[in-house]
């Protein structure tokens, strides 16, 4: 069978047989939770309860206050015990709403009720998604209800499920993939539904052979479902990379999917929006892996949202040994953390846990010129000559060789034998450019 691939890209070794064969666990918070009013791309949530009111699990929080924005939704019954800043995974102060957790669970009224979905109106369907505070659950963050609101509906022609997974040690798509596919098939039926034009595509790398089987065999009536293996290669779960590699089509850093007839899901957000269209269960929970060879007993877990990564290590046990680098997400685009008080979010897949830290024991020598950079970029940036731009802060340089374009993904700093900071620094002056931006926007 054809298995799709695309050009440049890295091979590191995925380490996901530490977790692979964990079946999703639930676990639940610790007495207090943290919910960051920003855990999406977009404005900020607005809070909508005060601090000693009362809410219960399922309840929004914090509205949307902006067409790019999603609501905020209690994970648990309980007391607002804070408005205000707390650490994110970031290592910034960002706004929150801190609840006190009375360990009652109790939910609202329609939680988890039966819905006569396949009659429903798109509408009604586009507002139960975003009322949900559904968001791309493999860590953009987009929200869901406006991602799946293009302006021509009839013009999408592909739904692309993203199970690729691409990111090393991560393992919790996976784990839905073989544990939850009727839920994963009854939520892309509904995003058929919003679709006519469309076909749905699963796309899941080649070492995931049970899920490919799996979802194989459990769609093999389904005329409108097709499995795309891919060769295992990172990232091929990049948005970008796959559209290319399942469309043919190109999508700049200035466009949406939408734009060249696609939609892309993660496989949690269309479980997601099957739970919110045919239950009324909102986004309160999230299935993240923890693993790495400083864990004691790899996971994967279904957590609230808002739980602090803490209460996931004490569930595993603890560590084996004193980690020297805790990452939230892969290795190739998370962030270091520096403290475990902090939530998990909505975009949260993983805390991955290294008793080694490779990274940081490398010092940058200068460039050889070697090219290897450009070889590794999915996406045929030169990232030595960015590089050059950055360094100096050339944002306007930067922009003419297409460094807005640039999608993070590590590839080039990951094959550099000098060892350079290159996808920080594109990360640094990208963020640089964009606040410059924003602040001439707002005059
Ligand atoms: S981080 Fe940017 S420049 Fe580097 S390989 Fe990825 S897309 Fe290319
Ligand atoms: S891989 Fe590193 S050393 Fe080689 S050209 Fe790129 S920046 Fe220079």
């Amino acid at each position: 069978m054809k298995k799709f691939s695309f050009k440049g890209g890295i091979h590191p070794h995925d380490n996901k047989f530490i977790s692979e064969n964990c079946s999703i666990k639930t676990i639940l918070p610790g007495d207090e939770l943290i919910f960051p009013l920003s855990q999406h791309i977009g404005a900020p949530a607005k809070p909508v309860v005060s601090k000693g009111e009362h809410v219960l699990a399922g309840q929004i929080i914090a509205c949307k206050k902006a067409m790019i924005s999603a609501n905020v939704i209690s994970s648990v019954s309980g007391t607002v015990k804070a408005i205000d800043s707390r650490l994110d995974a970031t290592g910034a102060y960002v706004d929150c709403i801190v609840i006190a957790n009375d360990h009652q669970y109790q939910t609202v009224n329609e939680y988890n009720s039966i819905n006569d979905y396949q009659n429903y109106t798109d509408e009604k369907i586009r507002e139960l998604i975003s009322q949900a505070g559904i968001v791309g659950l493999g860590g953009a963050g987009f929200p869901s209800a406006v991602k799946n609101t293009p302006k021509d509906p009839d013009s999408i022609k592909y739904i692309i499920i993203n199970g690729a997974e691409c990111e090393p040690y991560l393992t919790s798509d996976y784990r839905l993939m073989l544990e939850k596919s009727d839920e994963l098939i009854a939520g892309i039926k509904i995003q058929l539904q919003l679709f006519k034009n469309a076909k749905a595509i699963i796309a899941i790398e080649d070492n995931k052979p049970d899920a490919l089987n799996h979802l194989k065999k459990a769609t093999i009536n389904e005329s409108k479902i097709e499995i795309a293996p891919l060769q295992t290669k990172y990232p091929q779960g990049s948005e970008r990379v796959l559209i290319k590699v399942l469309t043919n089509q190109v999508v700049t850093s200035g466009m949406l999917p939408a734009d060249v007839g696609c939609i892309v899901n993660n496989v949690a957000s269309v479980i997601a929006i099957y739970e919110a269209v045919a239950l009324n269960i909102p986004l309160i929970e999230k299935i993240v892996t923890v693993t790495g060879d400083a864990i004691n007993e790899p996971n994967n877990f279904k957590v609230r949202i808002g739980t602090k990564y803490q209460t996931l290590v004490d569930a595993c046990g603890g560590f084996k040994v004193p980690p020297k680098k805790i990452i939230s997400g892969g290795p190739m685009m998370g962030t270091a953390l520096f403290n475990l008080d902090i939530p998990v979010t909505k975009t949260s897949s993983a805390l991955v846990c290294l008793s080694e830290d490779a990274v940081s024991k490398n010092t940058p020598t200068p460039c050889i010129h070697c090219g290897r950079c450009v070889n590794a970029c999915p996406i045929g940036l030169v990232p030595q000559l960015l590089y050059h731009y950055a360094k100096i802060n050339d944002q306007e340089n930067f922009i003419k060789v297409h460094g807005m374009d640039c999608m993070e993904c590590g590839c080039c700093t990951y094959s550099c034998p000098a060892k350079q900071n290159l996808t920080q620094s594109f990360k640094k002056i990208k963020r640089a450019i964009n606040n410059r931006k924003k602040g001439a926007n707002n005059g």
